[in-house]
């Protein structure tokens, strides 16, 4: 599969850290599963794995919380 942003480089599927800032909060999630161009760096995420972490974030990052370090977990 082709990145579509740079359109030469091949997607890798590999994990990585993701930054998610909220409200001035910071959380990190390690280990995400994800395809990364190996040309330009551009990361592609599964929706599913997109929209967990979503949740994560809103789960999280309560009120009070300024940095937080996840690892994904997968939902079942
Ligand atoms: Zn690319």
């Amino acid at each position: 599969m082709k990145c579509v942003i740079c359109k030469t480089g091949d997607l890798q599927s590999q994990t990585v850290s993701v930054n998610l800032e909220r409200q001035g909060a910071l959380l990190v999630v390690q280990n995400v599963p994800a395809r990364v161009c190996d040309s330009c760096g551009e990361r592609y995420f599964e929706d599913d794995v997109a929209q967990q972490l979503l949740d994560t974030t809103q789960h999280t990052l309560q009120p009070g919380v300024s940095l937080d370090i996840r690892q994904y977990q997968k939902v079942a």
